[in-house]
This record gives structure tokens, sequence and C-alpha cells, in this order.
């Protein structure tokens, strides 16, 4: 059994920074994550996309981040065990013990819940005929934004990714973003960058009604509220309408859940349960949002002794 200071479930953007605030109180952490590497939805959902709202960083990629905050923790020789699911967590005496699928154990007095949306799905498209066309021609995340380059890219939805996406992409490729609804979710300012280069075909109040094509697409059928249709040349389909969560073994440990995510005081971000704390995606308290800048100022203050 290993024994630390703080065990830090999740190796996402918040997790990693966490492992700093620690490091410089002189607290020695181990990070768990059952993902193969770290850098939770950073890594796993947008290694590509630009990420704009980090103070002093103007523009870095979800993969950039995670490399910067890989590196940030270095000097602390922090201990990863990745491919590793925190599955149990039960109480010895004054400490923690926590036990992951592979019967890895772990103690500390302090365990730092740090698991983001849990093990994170993208919402598929409705429409059936995707199927067959999912990780072909049919994408909910770009993992390398080489492989769209010069293509017809038609992207579905109205929030940051759709958004961020349709800007990025359309340098080097023919974008047709597609929205159901006339309003973005997205930030305005990148909505006005996009209209502003005027390279991206936007459809507003229409749906994927069908696909044509064989092994590959060769072009969707779109089609608005009143049943108007519109056929667009597509090679890629790219999808961003939110994610499913499925929280997996966390909403077992007695903690006080609200919906999927954890109930926390924001002094230092403690559950109902003495000693284990949640901080980032995870935590909920009255004004919570879901940007990495909180969960980096939750970390610090639940590093706090
Ligand atoms: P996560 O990044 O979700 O990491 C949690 C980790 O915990 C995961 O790696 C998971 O595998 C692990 N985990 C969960 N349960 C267990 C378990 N039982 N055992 C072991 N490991 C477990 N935010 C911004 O501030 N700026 C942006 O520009 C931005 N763009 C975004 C774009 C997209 C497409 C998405 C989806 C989100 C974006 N966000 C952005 C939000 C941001 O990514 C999240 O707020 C951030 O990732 C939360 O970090 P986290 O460390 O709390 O959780």
């Amino acid at each position: 059994m290993k024994k630390t200071d703080v065990i830090i479930i999740g190796a996402g953007p918040v997790g990693l920074f966490a492992v700093h605030q620690l490091g410089i109180k002189g607290l020695k952490a181990v990070v768990i994550d059952n993902l193969d590497k770290a850098g939770g939805q950073c890594i796993e959902l947008y290694p590509d996309k630009p990420i704009y709202d980090i103070p002093a960083v103007p523009e870095c990629t979800g993969e950039q981040l995670t490399q910067r905050l890989l590196e940030q923790i270095k000097p602390f020789k922090t201990e990863l065990f990745l491919n590793e699911r925190v599955d149990e967590v039960h109480q010895e005496k004054e400490n923690w013990v926590v036990k992951t699928n592979n019967k890895k154990e772990f103690i500390a007095p302090n365990i730092m819940i740090a698991g983001g949306v849990g093990s994170f799905e993208p919402r598929k498209i409705s429409l059936k005929e995707c199927e067959k066309f999912e990780g072909k021609s049919v994408f909910y995340a770009v993992k390398n934004k080489d492989n769209f380059k010069n293509k017809n890219i038609s992207i579905f939805g109205g929030g940051d990714s759709a958004l961020d996406w349709a800007l990025e992409l359309s340098k080097t490729a023919n974008v047709t973003l597609i929205h159901r609804r006339e309003e973005f979710r997205g930030a305005p300012h990148t909505l006005d960058e996009l209209k502003k280069t005027g390279k991206v075909n936007i459809k507003t109040k229409y749906q994927l009604a069908s696909i044509e094509g064989g092994e590959k697409i060769k072009s969707i059928n779109i089609k608005s509220d009143d049943g108007k249709e519109t056929k667009i040349e597509t090679d890629y389909i790219l999808s961003f309408f939110g994610l499913i969560m499925k929280l997996g073994p966390i909403s077992e440990w007695g903690l006080n859940m609200d919906k999927k995510t954890i109930k926390v005081n924001t002094e230092n971000f403690e559950t109902n349960k003495k000693g284990i704390f949640a901080i980032g995606d995870i935590c909920t308290y009255p004004g919570k949002l879901k940007l990495i800048l909180s969960g980096f100022h939750e970390g610090a203050l639940a590093s706090v002794e």
C-alpha cells in the first residue's frame, strides 16, 4: 500500500495544478487517472483546440496546456498512476484508503477528487445513419486537425467547441457551421471573428436530415425548421453537442451529491467527509463555473492547511 499526504483522483488540468499547490506547501501527492494519459478533457476531447482564457497565456491548445502543467509540477517528482480507475474509498482511523480496479492501494489523510465529469462521452447525433460513419467520417472530437486540411467539413453545434473549431479549421478547410437555433451559445467574440473572416458558411435553424455516400460521406442534406432541404458537399461531419456525464464509482463513496457533482464548501472545498476535498468540474457550489481557471482557484484553496 502506497502512503502519501494527498491522493489526487483525476489527472485533468485541475488535478495537475493541485500537485503544484500542494507541492509548494511541502505536501506530497500521488495522482491516479483511469485514462492512459494526463490532461483530462483537454487532452482527450480537444488537444488541438485553442484555449484563450488562461491568465498570462493568450492562446494555447489543450495539449500545450497539459504539457505546461506537467512541466510545472516536474520539481515535485509526483508519481502518476495512469490506467487506474479508483473504485473504492474507505476510512481507516485517521486515513483514507483508495483502491483501484487493478487492486492498487493508496493511503493518505486527505483525498482531492478532481474527477471532472467522470468518464465522459460525447452526445451523439440522433440520426441512425451516422453510426456506420463514426470514427471514419463522423467525429465528436478532433484529435489531429491536419486530417481535415483541404476537405469539406460540416460542423454541427452552437457552443464554444463548434465555434472554436469552425474558426480554426476554416484556416485550412472549407467549413459549414450548422446550428438548429438562430442564437449561438458560444462566445460572442468568437462568433464575431468567424463572421469577420467570411470563410465559414453559417446555416442556422437547420438540422441534419440525411447522409449520402457509401464507405465515405459524399454529401449531407440539412432541413430547416420550415421544411426546406439543402444539400452540402461534405467529407467529414464534426458534431459538438456537448457531453454526457458518466460519473462512475464516485457516486458510491457516500459523498453529498448534487446530480453528478459533489457539494463542497467554498472555504476549502471540503466535502461532507472530513479530509475529502473536491475541485474542478466535479464540485458544485452556488455560482460554480466549469472553467479551468475556476478549478485552479479551487485547488489553491483546497491546498491550504
Ligand atoms: P477533467 O478534465 O474532466 O479531468 C478529470 C479526470 O479525472 C479525467 O482524466 C478522468 O479520467 C479522471 N477520473 C474520473 N473519475 C475517475 C476515477 N474514478 N478514477 C480515476 N480517474 C478518474 N475550459 C476553459 O477554461 N477554457 C476553454 O477554452 C475550454 N474549452 C473546452 C472545450 C471543450 C470541448 C470541453 C469539453 C471543455 C472545455 N473547457 C474549457 C472546460 C474544461 O476542459 C474543464 O473545465 C476542465 O477540463 C476541468 O478539469 P478537471 O481536471 O476538473 O476535469
